[in-house]
């Protein structure tokens, strides 16, 4: 099955290695390992035609807070390592050498093992920036296992964070040969999409997916099937897609978050349309996949 945008990165993670701090140490000092900035959320590419990733060396840049292991591809590492902190005249160069962009501006262009390794390096980089203090304690934390753990620096609660990913669920409700999108009031166009939710505590996902289209729409749904799912980094999601059957095609929207919905044919969803009235979703998102996996279905 084809991998989503920001998925499917060719990338040893080493987990079983990442306690070991004089490895991690050593492969920080190798010229030949590859460090990618983050700043303020924005990672550091080239644009054109084929939007590139800046790779620099870990030996180019002093990283103050610590720089996060990735993994390995073939001999060569990756870190991650956020500059937040900094001030553009304290970056000298790097504004140079590309420009620090909102990944999703121009996911859906540049290659692919790029974007996934950028769309992993921005969401460690986000959990760290969150999670300096303990959860449970409130006092400070420190990076451990080459970024993967935060631990608390209070030796009476010594507890142990993880990175944090927050589960969403996404589907797509059809009818027939009709299928159900609406437009949220945060799109910033006339963009119709599938419905989307978190995952609650004490639910499956099956029940969220249920739960959040009654919500939000009034439908009531059945044989809510499993299709993909996608690292979706802006900031800590992964979304979790689905296809719904909805029991009847009577809907309401709430005015507040979704203002318009629809039930959609393929020919609809197939045709060009004047962009100021009506869009699907953007490129690089599991929402097209879903859209367009279901348009396809069909002739
Ligand atoms: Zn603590």
């Amino acid at each position: 099955m084809k991998h989503n945008f920001y998925a499917g990165l060719e990338l040893d993670r080493v987990a079983e290695r990442r306690s070991d701090t004089a490895w991690i140490e050593s492969l920080l000092r190798d010229p030949t390992s590859r460090l990618i900035p983050v700043w303020r959320s924005r990672n550091l590419i080239v644009e054109g035609d084929m939007p590139e990733a800046v790779l620099l060396s870990t030996t180019e840049i002093q990283v103050s807070n610590g720089a996060l292991f990735l993994g390995l591809s073939g001999s060569t590492a990756y870190f991650a390592a956020d500059l937040s902190p900094l001030e553009e005249t304290a970056l000298p160069g790097l504004f140079t050498r590309g420009k620090f962009i909102d990944l999703r501006a121009v996911g859906a262009v540049m290659d692919r093992q790029h974007g996934a390794l950028l769309a992993y390096a921005r969401g460690l980089t986000h959990w760290h920036s969150r999670h300096g203090f303990c959860a449970n304690c409130g006092a400070a934390t420190v990076a451990a296992e080459g970024g993967h753990v935060r631990q608390c620096t209070n030796p009476a609660c010594n507890s142990q964070h993880v990175p944090r990913t927050d589960p969403a669920v996404i589907m797509l409700v059809t009818h027939g040969d009709k299928a159900f999108l609406a437009r949220n009031k945060r799109f910033p166009f006339p963009m119709y999409s599938t419905l989307a939710g978190f995952v609650e505590p004490g639910e499956s996902l099956e029940e969220t997916v249920a739960r959040e289209v009654y919500e939000e729409s009034g439908l009531r749904v059945t044989d809510v099937r499993y299709q993909s799912s996608q690292p979706w980094p802006f900031p800590c999601s992964i979304m979790l897609g689905f296809r719904a059957r909805a029991l009847g095609t009577e809907f309401r929207v709430d005015g507040e978050e979704l203002i318009d919905a629809g039930w959609f044919d393929r020919a609809h969803l197939r045709a060009t349309h004047d962009p100021d009235k009506f869009r699907t979703p953007r490129g690089d998102s599991i929402a097209r996949r879903l859209i367009d996996e279901w348009i396809a279905e069909k002739p």
